[in-house]
């Protein structure tokens, strides 16, 4: 490929990624955005779409749509393999076509995080995570059965374990996964079924460490943990999960028969330590210096989930601020290198603030010493995520369908869409 602009590769279309391309809009250079899938998702709203309340094209948007209107830069569905440094080519696989070579002048790789099951793969077949869209959805395929077998089993021991459903890790995701659950057994669900009764569901949150929402400040995560139990929700802590099975799950001691068991504990950056061949930390993942580039490679930054930097003394979060504001002064770096103005100061990550929702009507918040918990913490989270979709129709779209679920209690994606073997 040749250009007459120097031409940045960026490899990843979630926060990171999108934040550098749209900063790159008015710079002198041409942009290839290439990421595996076709869409951004906003995954703080995943465990929505799991638990029914938002359809996945609510969370999601196609990147190209979403740099249509950005004429320096083009987008092309593909995975990435490989970094051949050296040569300042990146390797990508386009469907059947493996190993496709693309040159590049700057390379700014955000290709975020996958789970991580802390060296127990074996738990991935019975526990699954929620990244993607396609996770979300199965998900809410899973749940949704789990409830329309419980009511045609006769059987009791059976039924109750289909009516179990244990997340394993009590951060946001997992405290947002079982307060959506405890609230949707008890609205929506609540009329939907002859033989059972939702609400008599068992919905357990298990962590090894001794407090939910362990980011968060004692007193934040103590009003969570109240919440969660108002809710009916079974908090297990301190006890680390032993085994998973098709049947259940061995927390400590215990052994719990459910149908159900969520992976929610933690996350694994993507390979890009292993494409750069580079330094990584202790949990694979790049580190970069001040200025987000790799060692010894001015012309590579790597941003978001994917990219370790401490400030501090401390590692930044993998949370989407950071990716959002790393994968922006990414673009002001390169930006400021192409027309030949001094570098930039290093990257200082400016944090607005933690939030999580525990069901509805109640959040937790904490922002440069403000600590709130309740319904204006909800309200919060309401407004910030609509403020952070990607585009105005999902806006439009997600605050609309919150009002008529928060009304009548309703939740139209309660769908289970699955291929039909036969016809
Ligand atoms: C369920 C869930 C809830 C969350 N809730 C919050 C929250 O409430 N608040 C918050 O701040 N953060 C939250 N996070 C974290 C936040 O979403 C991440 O920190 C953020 O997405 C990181 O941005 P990123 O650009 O590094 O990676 P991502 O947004 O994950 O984007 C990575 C992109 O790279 C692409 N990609 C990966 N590998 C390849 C490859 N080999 N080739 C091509 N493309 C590739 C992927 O398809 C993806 O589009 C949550 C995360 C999850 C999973």
């Amino acid at each position: 490929m040749t250009t007459k602009v120097p031409l940045v590769v960026i490899v990843g279309g979630g926060f990171g990624g999108l934040a550098a391309a749209k900063g790159l809009k008015r710079s002198p250079v041409d942009v290839l955005l290439i990421d595996r899938s076709n869409h951004h998702v906003f995954q703080p709203l995943l465990y929505q779409v799991a638990t029914s309340v938002l359809a996945p094209g609510q969370i999601a948007s196609p990147i190209r749509g979403l740099l249509a209107n950005q004429t320096n830069t083009s987008v092309m569905l593909g995975s990435m393999t490989g970094v051949d440094a050296a040569s300042k080519q990146v390797i990508v696989d386009v469907d059947d076509k493996t190993g496709i070579r693309i040159s590049y002048d700057y390379l700014i790789l955000a290709t975020g995080a996958t789970h991580s099951y802390f060296g127990h793969n074996e738990f991935a077949t019975f526990a699954p995570g929620l990244k993607s869209l396609s996770d979300a959805e199965s998900l809410r395929n899973h749940l949704l059965e789990a409830f329309e077998k419980a009511e045609i089993e006769d059987d009791p021991d059976r039924r109750k374990a289909l009516m179990t459903f244990v997340m394993v890790g009590a951060g946001p995701t997992g405290v947002e996964m079982a307060s959506a659950i405890a609230v949707m057994t008890h609205t929506t669900f609540r009329k939907d079924f002859r033989r059972i009764d939702p609400r008599s569901a068992h919905i357990v949150l298990a962590d090894m460490g001794t407090r939910p929402l362990a980011t968060f400040s004692e007193k934040l995560s103590e009003a969570a943990r109240q919440r969660l139990v108002s809710l009916g929700v079974d908090v297990l802590l301190g006890k680390p999960v032993q085994s998973i099975d098709a049947d259940g799950v061995v927390i400590g001691e215990e052994r719990i028969e459910a149908k159900t068991v969520v992976w929610t504990a933690g996350v694994a950056p993507s390979p890009a330590g292993k494409w750069l061949e580079c330094t990584v930390d202790r949990a694979g993942r790049v580190r970069i210096q001040p200025n987000l580039s790799v060692p010894d490679h001015p012309d590579i930054f790597v941003v978001g989930d994917t990219a370790s930097l401490d400030q501090d003394g401390k590692p930044l979060p993998g949370v989407a601020q950071v990716a959002m504001q790393q994968g922006a002064y990414a673009a002001k770096s390169i930006f400021r290198k192409v027309i030949g103005h001094p570098p930039l100061p290093p990257f200082r990550y400016f944090d607005k603030g933690n939030l999580a929702v525990v069901g509805k009507n109640f959040a937790v918040l904490q922002s440069s010493g403000v600590q709130l918990s309740g319904f204006m913490a909800w309200l919060v989270w309401a407004l910030i995520h609509i403020q952070f979709l990607a585009e105005s129709s999902l806006k439009f779209s997600v605050f609309m369908q919150w009002v008529w679920t928060y009304l009548s209690d309703k939740r139209g994606a309660r769908l289970i869409i699955r291929q039909r073997s036969g016809s």
